[in-house]
C-alpha cells in the first residue's frame, strides 16, 4: 500500500495526486459513459449510487443532494423545523451544520463538547432543552461517532428529532451499528476532502423511514411530485450524474482507505510522545472512528504549526473559531453551563495529515518531527 513520494516531499493534509492509477482510469471511463449516455440529471449513475450508499450504511434508502449543507437543511425542513423552533447542536463543528439550521429559520442552541472526544456532550445537551426544542443535530466530529445511545435516549425523553451530521464519518460505527441509523435521518457530504469525496460538490440524505425519504426526494427536485405538479416549495438540490459516476468508482476503495486511516491514527496515538502535546484518546472499539482528521492539542499551537510547516508538514486547524462566535450567528444561545471545553479546544487543536496515501516513512517523519518539538519560549 506504500505509494511513491511525489515530486514535492511536503506531507500534505490531502493528496489527490496519489489516487491509484486503476481508479483514475475507471473514473475517466465512468465520466465518459455519462457524457455518451446523454442523460445528465437524475439518471442511472445517481440511482445506482443512491442504492450503493444506502447499502453501505445499512439505511433503507438514500436521496442524493447537491451538497452536505443542503442535505441537512432539506431534511430539517421536511421534518417541519422552521421559525420559532430551537435546534440543539455543537458549536465545535464545520459552519454548514449551523448554517443549515439558520436557513430553516430555526434558532441554533449551542452545546459544549466532551473534551476527551471533541464530540457533543450529553450532559451539556441536557441543559439546552426548552419547550421550543424541535431537534438535536449531532456531529460525528473528525470521524468519531458521538454517544448515540445516550443522545437518542435524551431525544426520546424530550420528544425531539435526532439528526446525524455524518459529513465526516463515512462508514463509522457506534456500538456495531452504522452511524446514520440512529437518527430520524443522516446527512452526508461528499465534498472532495471527505473520506468519500467527489470531484466537486455532492451530498446525500439517508434514513430508515421510506415516507420521509420520498418527501426529501420531492423536495430536492423543485417540490415536484409528478412532472409539472408542485404541491410544496422545494429547491433544486440534485446530486449530479458525473459526481455520482465518480463516487461509485471511489466507493469501491472506501473500506481499504478507512483501514489505512485507522492504521495511521493508531501509530500516531501509540508513538506521539511530547510533553507539550496531547492526543485525543482512541475509542475502545476502533470501528467507532474513521479518522477523517487526526487532532493533537497544545498550548503552543502557533509555534508548533510554524515549526511543522518549516519541516515540510502541512497542518490545519479544525476549527479556530467556534460557531457561536461567528458574526453570521446573531445573539447566539448557549448551554446554561457554558462552552468552556469548546473554547479551550479551538485555542489548542491542530490537525495532522492522516490521509490514506501516506506511506510508512512519511508517518515516521511526522512522528519524529512532532516528538522533537520544543516551544521556543
Ligand atoms: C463538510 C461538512 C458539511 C457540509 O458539507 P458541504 O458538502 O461542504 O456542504 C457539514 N457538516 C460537517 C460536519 C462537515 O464537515
Amino acid at each position: 500500500m506504500n505509494s511513491p513520494m511525489t515530486s514535492s516531499d511536503s506531507i500534505l493534509i490531502n493528496d489527490f495526486s496519489r489516487l491509484p492509477t486503476v481508479l483514475i482510469e475507471a473514473q475517466s471511463r465512468a465520466i465518459h459513459e455519462v457524457i455518451d449516455s446523454g442523460s445528465y440529471i437524475l439518471s442511472d449513475k445517481v440511482r445506482s449510487f443512491e442504492r450503493s450508499w444506502a447499502t453501505s450504511v445499512e439505511a433503507i434508502g438514500c436521496v442524493g443532494t447537491a451538497n452536505g449543507l443542503d442535505a441537512i437543511e432539506i431534511g430539517l425542513r421536511v421534518l417541519g423545523v422552521g421559525a420559532g423552533d430551537e435546534v440543539i447542536t455543537p458549536s465545535l463543528t464545520a459552519f454548514p451544520t449551523v448554517l443549515a439550521i439558520l436557513r430553516t429559520g430555526a434558532t441554533p442552541v449551542f452545546a459544549d463538547i466532551d473534551p476527551l472526544t471533541a464530540c457533543i456532550s450529553p450532559a451539556s445537551v441536557s441543559n439546552c432543552f426548552t419547550s421550543r426544542t424541535k431537534a438535536l443535530v449531532v456531529v460525528h466530529l473528525y470521524g468519531r461517532s458521538a454517544p448515540l445511545e445516550e443522545l437518542r435516549d435524551l431525544c426520546n425523553e424530550h420528544n425531539v428529532f435526532l439528526v446525524e451530521d455524518c459529513a465526516q464519518a463515512h462508514l463509522a460505527k457506534s456500538n456495531t451499528h452504522p452511524v446514520g441509523t440512529y437518527g430520524k435521518f443522516a446527512a452526508w457530504s461528499f465534498y472532495p476532502t471527505k473520506n468519500l469525496g467527489a470531484i466537486g460538490d455532492a451530498g446525500a440524505v439517508t434514513s430508515m423511514d421510506p415516507e420521509f425519504l420520498s418527501r426529501v426526494r420531492i423536495f430536492r427536485n423543485y417540490g415536484q411530485t409528478d412532472r409539472y405538479t408542485h404541491q410544496i416549495q422545494g429547491s433544486n438540490s440534485r446530486l449530479d450524474e458525473l459526481q455520482a459516476a465518480v463516487l461509485l468508482e471511489r466507493l469501491k476503495y472506501l473500506e481499504e482507505w478507512t483501514t489505512k486511516r485507522r492504521y495511521i491514527a493508531q501509530r500516531y496515538s501509540a508513538q506521539l510522545s511530547n510533553p507539550y502535546i496531547s492526543t485525543l484518546p482512541l475509542p475502545s472499539s476502533s470501528l467507532d472512528h474513521v479518522h477523517h482528521l487526526y487532532i493533537i492539542k497544545t498550548s503552543y499551537r502557533d509555534s508548533l504549526q510554524a515549526y511543522l510547516s518549516q519541516n515540510g508538514i502541512q497542518t490545519l486547524i479544525h476549527y479556530p473559531i467556534p460557531c457561536h462566535k461567528q458574526a453570521a450567528v446573531k445573539q447566539p444561545r448557549l448551554a446554561s453551563s457554558g462552552l468552556v471545553h469548546t473554547l479551550d479546544h479551538c485555542n489548542t487543536c491542530l490537525s495532522l495529515p492522516v490521509h490514506p496515501f501516506l506511506c510508512d516513512s512519511e508517518v515516521d517523519k511526522v512522528i519524529n518531527i512532532v516528538n522533537r518539538f520544543q516551544p521556543s519560549n
